[in-house]
């Protein structure tokens, strides 16, 4: 069941260091044309979810690959405030199966041809958050 929350006074938004960024974007060309995936590290807090480091999932590292996959799949021992995945053709809109597959607080989905402006942050609910790069947190 669907439920729609009333939007946060405040604006959450996404700040991703400039490696992880990179990170991302250099994992997601060398699986084109298939999807790649990555868990995203960092912490959430009430302003913004801060993501600093990415984690390779061990079910992802041959192919073929798939981006829906469960959370339950994840070792626990692994601290995720999210998870990173791309879009080979189309938009960074995230899929029905996306938002029903949501992790942590954060699904940023990057869109072919994988640079910065094709990368796309969105809360559990499919809305677009604002995104920064920055070079430490
Ligand atoms: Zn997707």
């Amino acid at each position: 069941m669907l439920v729609f929350k009333k939007r946060e006074k405040v604006q959450r938004h996404v700040i991703i260091t400039r490696q992880a960024a990179d990170g991302i974007i250099t994992w997601s060309k060398t699986h084109h044309p298939n999807e790649a995936i990555l868990i995203l590290q960092g912490r959430n807090t009430r302003d913004a979810v801060i993501v600093d480091g990415l984690v390779i999932p061990p079910f992802a590292q041959s192919g073929p690959f798939f981006s829906g996959f469960s959370v339950h799949d994840l070792p626990y021992t692994i601290p995720n405030v999210g998870t990173a995945h791309s879009h080979p053709g189309g938009s960074n809109r995230p899929s029905l199966e996306d938002l029903n597959h949501f992790s942590g607080y954060v699904s940023i989905i990057i869109s072919h041809p994988y640079e910065d402006e094709n990368i796309g942050a969105y809360d559990r609910s499919g809305n677009s958050l604002e995104i920064k790069i920055v070079d430490s947190v």
